[in-house]
């Protein structure tokens, strides 16, 4: 019988994708590999060699409580894990590694497990020392999510991604880009959760994908020419699923994330507080904003020529 591991991410859904080359890793050692994440973001890891399981964990809704906490903890603690990795460094996600009670558990936060591991600057690495930490060999060092993408997307399709957790991370610009694809033939999809739908106010869209489960959002994301947006999961999972990006930076730095010539960087050169945080302010602390404000649609549009596939 395989040896049977456990990751916990119950952060975001780039933060899930991150943690992707962690559980392929473990499942190319032999490992069974199962996930607690937020409801929907398990499906991302679905189809690596040695997935099994995704436990949802709704920590902001109907799991919020104490008793939620424990009720998993203990349906864990039933499948005997030998290893437990917390790839989230808050101290409800220990107390969930130690509820579920593996013979050897290594983590980021302060409590619950074993053995910690400090984060580093660099969130893929960062996950990837958990498992060098007990001495998993480590070959995959990209994100990967195995999908077919959708044959609905026409193949010269452009990819929009408004959205970003954080208000300071959402490019001002999105009509005006839209615009000029439009004037330029190119058909655009639109992607995000459906609660984003009025960063997409004057948006040209020709398919809609606002809503749309993850799974079905990555095969929409593999099937497009390019994908522009901001620093934000749905620009990380369109690079696992193979997809050519621009992402556009403002607060965050692009050095946290390993070198990929399938992702082109843009930023405004030269602005002296950028980058001013590790995940993006909620608000500019300057009031301009002016790191993503003064990134032109024209800029953004002369990217998408040069990084997409097709001429
Ligand atoms: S301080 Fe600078 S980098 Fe930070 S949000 Fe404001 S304009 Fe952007």
């Amino acid at each position: 019988m395989s040896p049977r591991a456990l990751v916990i991410n119950t952060a975001f859904i780039g933060d899930v994708v991150f943690t992707l080359p962690l559980i392929e890793n473990l499942g190319r050692a032999g490992y069974a590999v199962d996930l607690v994440a937020r409801p929907g973001h398990g499906a991302l890891a679905a189809g690596l060699p040695g997935f099994d399981t995704a436990f949802a964990f709704d920590k902001r809704g109907r799991d919020a409580g104490t008793a939620a906490l424990v009720r998993l903890g203990g349906e864990l603690r039933a499948r005997r894990y030998d290893l437990v990795l917390g790839a989230h460094p808050s101290v409800r996600s220990g107390l969930l590694a130690a509820l579920a009670r593996g013979r050897r558990s290594v983590g980021w936060g302060p409590v619950g497990y074993a053995r910690r591991v400090r984060r580093g600057p660099r969130f893929i690495e960062d996950a990837l020392s958990l498992a060098e930490a007990v001495g998993i060999p480590i070959d995959v060092r990209t994100p990967h999510h195995p999908t077919t993408p959708d044959p609905a997307v026409p193949a010269d399709a452009v990819a929009l991604v408004p959205g970003s957790r954080r208000a300071t991370k959402r490019w001002p610009h999105w009509a005006s880009l839209a615009s000029r694809l439009r004037a330029a033939g190119r058909p655009i999809v639109l992607l995000g959760s459906e609660g984003e739908r009025d960063l997409a106010d004057g948006v040209h869209r020709d398919l809609d994908t606002l809503g749309w489960p993850l799974c079905r959002a990555a095969a929409a994301l593999a099937a497009c020419d390019v994908a522009v947006g901001g620093d934000s999961g749905l620009l990380h999972l369109a690079r696992a699923v193979g997809t050519p990006v621009v992402m556009l930076f403002g607060p965050t730095a692009a050095s946290r994330l390993p070198p990929d010539p399938g992702r082109l960087d843009l930023a405004v050169p030269g602005l002296p507080c950028r980058p001013c945080s590790d995940r993006g302010p909620r608000r500019c602390p300057l009031g301009h904003h002016r790191c993503l404000a003064d990134l032109s649609p024209d800029t953004v549009f002369g990217s998408l020529q040069s990084q997409a596939r097709s001429p």
